[in-house]
């Protein structure tokens, strides 16, 4: 029996198929007029053209700027857009890149925002904020920059390549299985991560060997949503912080480094949160959960060495020293040279360690 505290964020969720037409409705109920639709340049944009149109004479415009990792010089170019046009909302169209340039704009001006995520990286459903400025990545948790609206339309996932999928899906369940032993967690966030931890490791592989298996994207845009509800309700731990510095020390991929570090920082952690241990293998159907996601990622086809995806290997000391510099709380106290291992391991491809008693 532990004490707890539990605390929901307002934001408002609408889910399910061809839910993207319902965009002007939302726009109605907030009671905006001049909205401005944001996107990646290239295939989202004609995706977010689609969205202007829908949204008729409350359309200011689309603006196709969002890159990865929401440098501060993107954000101020959008900001232009928004002041020229006169604009009092917009609707983040795309993954992650996206939605955070949408949330960088409501940090300066406070302007609603509709999100419509089409990858499973959850920050829709956050009050975090991540920037880069001159190449540093500054991360905040402000209720400014959660979206008021979300909407989940699972055939804006349809087209999704099924290896991003497969990556976004385990950056998703990475929220999840970090919620379980968070030190903030409590009852109801565990069910929601159970759930979603359920839903996407059911998903990912019909995914996989069927791209166009509508019910199995259904399941893991539900499972991202609950996911990403519970990385907007409680502290993250190792896992996100080695991903972070690893992000931002090498320029890595998001998804895949998640995808490669995640068992490896589980099989770290597994001796001291092995109630968490559990949930995630019982979700998983898994004896064990470190080698769970292990091999669930190998299913996917996913890369698995962070040599792989561009880390060099005088990478992992600089990694090692960085993660321990700024100390924060982690279910197993961090120890350089289990740290050593786990970045060796994870750089190498190799599976997880079986530490004693994980
Ligand atoms: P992303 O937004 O860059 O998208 C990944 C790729 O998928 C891109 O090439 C994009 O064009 C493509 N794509 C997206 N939707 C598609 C679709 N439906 N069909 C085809 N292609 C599609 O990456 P991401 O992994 O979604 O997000 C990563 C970013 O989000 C990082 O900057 C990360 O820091 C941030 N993030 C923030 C939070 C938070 O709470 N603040 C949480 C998770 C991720």
């Amino acid at each position: 029996m532990q004490s707890f505290v539990y605390e929901t964020l307002p934001s408002r969720v609408v889910f399910g198929q061809g839910t993207v037409t319902q965009v002007r409705a939302e726009a109605e109920r907030l009671g905006v007029r001049r909205v401005l639709v944001l996107s990646t340049p290239g295939r989202g944009e004609a995706l977010a053209h689609e969205i202007a149109a829908l949204l008729g004479n409350l359309s200011a415009g689309v603006h196709a700027g969002a890159v990865m990792h929401t440098p501060v010089e993107v954000t101020e170019v959008a900001l232009q857009v928004v002041r020229d046009a006169g604009v009092d909302a917009v609707v983040a169209v795309g993954g992650g890149s996206t939605i955070g340039l949408g949330k960088a704009i409501a940090l300066r001006t406070d302007l609603p925002q509709i999100a419509v995520p089409t990858t499973y990286a959850g920050s829709e459903m956050t009050t975090i904020l991540g920037e880069t400025k001159e190449g540093v990545k500054i991360t905040q948790r402000t209720p400014k920059v959660l979206p008021e609206v979300v909407i989940y339309d699972v055939d804006l996932t349809m087209a999704l390549p099924a290896s991003i999928a497969a990556t976004s899906g385990m950056n998703a369940m990475a929220h999840a299985v970090e919620a379980l032993y968070s030190k903030e967690t409590n009852p109801v966030i565990c069910l929601m991560a159970e759930e979603g931890l359920r839903a996407i490791a059911r998903a990912l592989p019909r995914i996989k060997d069927d791209p166009q298996d509508r019910a199995a994207r259904w399941d893991a845009l539900y499972g991202a949503w609950l996911c990403g509800a519970c990385l907007g309700a409680v502290g993250m731990a190792l896992h996100h912080k080695l991903c972070h510095v690893l992000g931002g020390s090498f320029n890595l991929p998001h998804a895949e480094t998640h995808t490669i570090i995640l068992p490896h920082a589980v099989a770290y952690n597994a001796s001291a949160a092995p109630e968490a241990m559990d949930r995630v293998a019982n979700a998983l159907g898994v004896e064990n959960a470190a080698q769970g996601l292990f091999a669930l990622a190998r299913r996917l086809g996913a890369k698995q060495a962070l040599r792989d995806i561009g880390m060099p290997a005088d990478g992992i000391e600089m990694a090692v020293k960085a993660a321990v510099a700024a100390p924060y709380w982690n279910p197993r106290p961090l120890e350089e040279e289990g740290l050593r291992d786990l970045l060796s391991r994870a750089w190498d491809g190799d599976p997880p360690r079986k530490w004693l008693n994980s």
